[in-house]
């Protein structure tokens, strides 16, 4: 039986976790804090699972595979983690991204209507178009419970033999050292999001960056999923409708600070509030004025181009490093674990789209790159 070590129980770590020891790996999870504590990335209580990535039909196809996983995985768990809202993506143009993100959604059969900015009124209690060209609507997209999911993985991947370790892990080698023990493993791999760079140091491209997230108070008829998930790209905000009591999420997708998720507090930025609260006048009128009922703060771990970070550690070829999630990773978690599983087997070769070293400097699979 072929056996991995797995160091983050993240949405990356637990579900390669759970992948691999349901395909029969003798599997050990190490993890510094219980999985889906609120300092990682997939400690957020929601994130948007949509389709749309421009040109760029790998995610797509990655993101959809994804959906159909997480389906399996609500029924072999009983938890409810989607949230089957759709998302509207509020497009400025219905050229370059826009145009790619609706050709490849048709291509791979993936359903997705074209909307009138007017149209937005049947999607939203109370809605304003202006400046929009038009809305590309995903109405099989929508939102996962993400802490909750997380968690999930982590149980499902225990239930099913894996090992959980409790502590933190240092690189050693091909080994890994926790807890005064050593593990060994046929493959490891360090699935440390927003810590990932400080474990090797040199090595991992990352900037890791405080991002904010505000909550407002709704009336009623602005809850997921009657309400869809949103996402001005060229504005680079997004949000979506209140979800389980915790109000209507609306956040800026621009880049945030250099952010340390072990020692930093956690508090929103003011100015960041406010662009959200001008969004809100702008585009959904009746929350004009809405009062602020919670905030989030949440690391990024991003890469140069936003594409993912999975490679083997080039001194030791058994040992993967993964992340780089770049703010858009979550909904894909699932789906990336069958494909870690085919690397780790040696069944595909890396890609180098997702190579440790240099990369030019991008963006746009989650947004263009907006700096705060
Ligand atoms: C505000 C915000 C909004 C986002 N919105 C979306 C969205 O709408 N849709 C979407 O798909 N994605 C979204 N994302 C991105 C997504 O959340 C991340 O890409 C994803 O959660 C990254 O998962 P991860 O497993 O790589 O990292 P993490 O979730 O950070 O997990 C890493 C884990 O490794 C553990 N760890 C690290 N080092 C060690 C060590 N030495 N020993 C033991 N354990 C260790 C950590 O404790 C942590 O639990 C968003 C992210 C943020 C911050």
């Amino acid at each position: 039986m072929p056996s991995a070590v797995i160091v983050g129980a993240g949405v990356f770590g637990g579900s390669i976790a759970l992948r691999l020891v349901s395909s029969g790996w003798d599997v050990t999870i190490v993890e510094q804090y219980p999985p889906g504590h609120v300092r990682a990335a997939s400690g957020g209580e929601s994130r948007l699972i949509r389709f749309s990535h421009g040109a760029a039909d790998w995610y797509t196809r990655s993101a959809w595979r994804a959906l159909e996983l997480w389906k399996e995985l609500e029924r072999e768990s009983g938890a409810e983690l989607f949230v089957p809202s759709g998302v509207a993506w509020f497009m400025r143009s219905s050229e370059g991204w826009s145009a790619e993100a609706e050709r490849v959604l048709k291509e791979q059969s993936i359903p997705v209507e074209r909307l009138e900015p007017e149209e937005g009124a049947r999607l939203f209690p109370s809605f304003d178009g202006q400046g929009l060209d038009s809305i590309l609507f995903e109405p099989e997209a929508g939102v996962l419970r993400a802490r909750d999911a997380t968690r999930v993985l982590s149980e499902q991947a225990i239930e099913r033999g894996a090992r959980f370790v409790s502590g933190t892990a240092a690189p050693e080698g091909d080994t890994v050292l926790v807890n005064g023990e050593r593990l060994e493993a046929d493959r490891v791999v360090w699935a440390g999001g927003a810590w990932l760079a400080r474990l090797f140091p040199g090595l991992v491209p990352l900037r890791v960056t405080k991002q904010d997230v505000y909550f407002f108070g709704a009336p009623a008829g602005w809850q997921a999923p009657s309400v869809p998930g949103w996402v001005d790209f060229e504005g680079g905000v997004y949000g979506l409708g209140e979800l389980d009591g915790r109000g209507f999420k609306a956040s800026p997708d621009s880049v945030g600070p250099e952010f340390d998720p072990d020692s930093e507090d956690r508090v929103a930025s003011k100015e960041k509030e406010q662009q959200a609260r001008d969004y809100l006048a702008l585009r959904f009128p009746a929350l004009a004025g809405a009062p602020l009922v919670g905030t989030r703060s949440c690391p990024y771990s991003l890469t140069p181009d936003t594409n993912f970070l999975i490679a083997p550690h080039p001194e030791h070829e058994h040992v993967w490093l993964m992340g780089g999630g770049s703010g858009h990773g979550f909904k894909h978690g699932p789906a990336l674990a069958e494909y870690v599983e085919r690397l780790l087997a040696g069944k595909e070769p890396p890609d180098p789209a997702f190579a440790l070293g240099d990369r030019p400097p991008g963006g746009g699979l989650r947004a263009p790159w907006i700096e705060q």
